[in-house]
């Protein structure tokens, strides 16, 4: 099955912490199998690991990758999410099914390189908000919502439940 990797550019471990840790964690919730990440970080590595190894999964997290050439490298469709591309509603059927995918969010000015980079430069919106509702409403929409139920087998399951918390734990 093609997978869907996230590459995040321009992140700062000081000021960013906490929004790159949740592009991590929203990625892996709606079905990204790995997140690389520009800046070398490994308090953030560690946080988004526990995180797996707890909720289950496979998903993969790796700081401090050189972004040009793993762009240059990269075989497969890349799209980078900025409100100044064309609209989603437009480009999700243009996007190659049968491919890897690489998703590209920065943080702050990103270079015109990623523009001209990327095979398809996707807005979520005409309005400046955030990297995390981007990521998270493209994810939904390319994967029809599949994910956010789906069974990753961890240590801990979330039963939904219409009132109070439901949690199945596994003893190993
Ligand atoms: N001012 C920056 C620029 O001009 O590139 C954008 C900073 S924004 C806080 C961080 C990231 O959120 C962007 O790089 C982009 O990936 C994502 N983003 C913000 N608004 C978006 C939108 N409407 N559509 C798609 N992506 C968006």
């Amino acid at each position: 099955m093609p997978r869907i990797l996230i590459l995040r550019i321009g992140h700062r471990p000081q000021r960013d912490k906490r929004v790159t840790t949740h592009v991590a964690l929203s990625s892996r919730a709606l079905g990204a199998s790995a997140i690389y990440v520009d800046t070398e970080d490994g308090v953030l590595e560690e946080n988004v690991r526990s995180v797996t190894e707890r909720f289950g999964g496979d998903f993969e997290i790796k700081t401090g990758v050189q972004w040009k050439s793993m762009l240059k490298d990269f075989d497969g469709e890349v799209v980078h999410l900025t409100m100044y591309g064309q609209r989603i509603d437009e480009a999700l059927p243009k996007i190659a099914r049968d491919k890897d995918m690489m998703i590209v969010v920065g943080a702050e000015k990103v270079p015109p390189e990623v523009y001209r980079a990327a095979d398809h430069n996707i807005s979520v919106g005409n309005q400046p908000h955030s990297e995390i509702a981007a990521l998270a409403i493209f994810l939904d929409r390319f994967t029809d919502g599949k994910n956010l139920y789906s069974d990753r087998d961890g240590l801990v399951t979330v039963i939904p439940n219409e009132r109070g918390k439901t949690v199945a734990e596994k003893h190993t």
